[in-house]
């Protein structure tokens, strides 16, 4: 089984680790540089990003956390996720810094706040011809993307899945309204590069 982690400094964590888990995955809870050390990829939560990027520095985990996406760890990061792997950001609160790795400006709580969280159908081919059901809580959105990322779904204003590399974010949250193709998408990605 791979064994993947879940970033556990805050955030929907118990949702992809039970995803993750389901699926066949080894689960690690990943605080700590030795924990990640110790995964062959990593889920970056839903929650709020710029507590995760102050957590992470507290506890010194954004340098490995880096360096684990430059070596090309695969990642996938759901809506705070999503922002974290961002190279930019768009409204950020003052000094909020990012993972990075993925070559997008996203726009952080781009579709207004919590009252006007929604749940939607998206065509995303890359899984099939099945719509995904997706869950947009506070959610970001891409307004930029480099040439080297691809789109996978979108909606009018903008990308809400993209990929670059072994790095895969979605603005909305499939931990969530319990679809699990991304999730395998992700171990497949984990996968193919562990062995
Ligand atoms: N708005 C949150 C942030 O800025 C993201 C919300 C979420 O992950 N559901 O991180």
């Amino acid at each position: 089984a791979p064994r993947v982690g879940v970033l556990a400094l805050q955030g929907d964590v118990r949702e992809h680790a039970r995803v993750l888990g389901d699926l066949g995955a080894e689960v690690v809870l990943v605080r700590r540089p030795d924990e990640l050390a110790s995964v062959d990829g990593l889920v970056l939560p839903g929650g709020e990003s710029s507590v995760i990027d102050k957590l992470a520095r507290a506890f010194d985990m954004q340098e490995p956390i880096r360096d684990a996406i430059a070596a090309g760890m695969p990642m996938y990061g759901t809506c705070a996720g999503m922002i974290l792997l961002a190279d930019r950001i768009l409204d950020g609160i003052v000094g909020q810094q990012t993972f990075g790795g993925i070559d997008v400006t996203v726009r952080r709580n781009a579709f207004g706040g919590q009252v006007e969280s929604f749940e939607t159908t998206l065509d995303v081919p890359a899984l099939g011809t099945e719509p995904v059901v997706a869950a947009f809580i506070r959610a970001p959105l891409v307004v930029e993307a480099g040439p080297g990322v691809d789109v996978l779904a979108s909606v009018p204003a903008g990308a809400v899945a993209v990929a670059q590399g072994g790095l895969l974010a979605t603005a909305f949250h499939p931990e969530v309204s319990g679809d699990r193709r991304f999730h395998r998408m992700f171990l497949g990605r984990v996968r193919s590069r562990a062995v």
